[in-house]
């Protein structure tokens, strides 16, 4: 078994047969999350034997560091090796870039839930070498703290000369937009998000936790039904199946009519929390012409527009379009009336969309080894 997996339920249970007093697993998860420790030994107030059982049946594991981009208090993208040699990525982004010097105390972490993806969409550099595995829910868990752990080494070496104690945690959102389809490796996603939610485990609010999905019908109106308050973004990129089919193969199975419906269902069920995501690729879905449907489906919907230009994938043939033509394609749909923002910031010169990094790693190292 695997400690970063359990549940304050599931361990309750295992150490109530082993004779254990009912505070134990309370404990054993407070240093696993609150103080982030590594080894069994770091559990100072379990007895000895405890803690050799403990570590006789339960793994704990942690993602390994191979390469971490961009400077503190900037975007930053973590690599991380995986038991098994895979890689996947997670990117910090802060609330606030620090323009004037000040740190920005709010960020939100973007997480991997699979090692590649299957879902083969045409712009994106995740998809490109296809589906290796899902993660674990030990593995999505670990994103999170491995990050933290990371920030707080960061900050304490900074403040050495001062001691100034690091902050407790970084990140206050979470979305769900890294490597892999997320609603593909559903059981694992949401046990993993329960453990980030729950006050025992990461402490983060469901409404701070964001699902992006290319649209797989199904599991969205599964995840309408779960009590959690989750948010969930779809990648939406075309608004008629003919531009969508174009770039986005899981538009065959779930037509835009589908995808439309279920999103009505998980808004009936849980309030307006649903946005779409379009990111603006020159020449395929940048027309204004397609403005007029997008606006229709927002308004269907109620949801809200995140125009995202294109980031350039190594050995993809897909361009951004200009800024002077993403700025018309905001104008217009504003125009419309439907709530939209466009990304503007230059955070995209480190790779930020996800999957690159590891591409270009995996990458170099074939070539290393040749
Ligand atoms: N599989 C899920 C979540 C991961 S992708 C999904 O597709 O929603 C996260 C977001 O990044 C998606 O909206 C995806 O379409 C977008 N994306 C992928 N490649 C991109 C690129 N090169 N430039 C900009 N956005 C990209
Ligand atoms: Fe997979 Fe999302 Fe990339 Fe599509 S955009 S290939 S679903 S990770």
């Amino acid at each position: 078994m695997v400690i970063k997996s359990q549940t304050l339920e599931e361990l309750s249970a295992v150490l109530a047969g082993w004779g254990e007093p009912a505070y134990r697993a309370g404990q054993v998860l407070a240093w696993i999350y609150a103080q982030r420790v590594t080894q069994w030994e770091a559990m100072t107030n379990l007895p000895r034997t405890l803690r050799e059982k403990l570590a006789a049946q339960f793994k704990l594991t942690s993602l390994e560091l191979a390469r971490v981009q961009g400077a503190k208090d900037t975007t930053r993208k973590f690599l991380w090796r995986l038991a098994d040699g895979s890689f996947v990525e997670s990117v910090l982004i802060p609330a606030n870039p620090a323009l004037y010097g000040e740190a920005s105390d709010r960020h939100t972490l973007c997480v991997s839930t699979q090692v590649g993806c299957a879902y083969g969409c045409r712009f994106c550099a995740s998809g490109l070498e296809g589906w290796k595995r899902n993660l674990g829910t030990e593995e999505i868990v670990d994103q999170l703290l491995a990050v933290e752990r990371h920030a707080a080494a960061e900050s304490r070496s900074a403040n050495a000369a001062t001691g100034e104690p690091p902050p407790e945690k970084v990140v206050s959102n979470l979305v769900i937009m890294g490597m892999g389809e997320p609603l593909a490796n559903y059981d694992n996603l949401l046990k993993a998000l329960r453990i980030i939610n729950a006050p025992w485990g990461g402490g983060i609010g469901a409404r701070k936790i964001t699902i992006s999905t290319s649209g797989l019908v199904p599991q969205i109106r599964k995840l309408a039904d779960d009590p959690l308050q989750f948010r969930l973004a779809i990648s939406l990129h075309g608004a008629t199946n003919a531009t969508r089919e174009k770039i986005m193969p899981v538009n065959r199975k779930y037509p835009i009519e589908q995808l439309v419906e279920a999103c009505e269902y998980y808004q009936r069920q849980k309030g307006r929390m649903i946005t779409f995501e379009y990111i603006l690729i020159s020449g395929v879905n940048d027309a204004l012409t397609e403005t007029a449907p997008l606006a229709a489906l927002a308004k269907r919907l109620h949801a809200k527009i995140n125009l995202i230009p294109y980031n350039l994938v190594e050995g993809l043939p897909w361009q951004r379009p200009t800024e002077a033509q993403c700025e018309a394609f905001l104008a217009a749909l504003e125009k419309q009336r439907v709530p939209c923002t466009l990304r503007r910031e230059k955070g995209h010169d480190i790779d930020a969309a996800c999957g690159q990094l590891r591409l270009r790693t995996k990458r170099e190292l074939a070539a290393r080894s040749r």
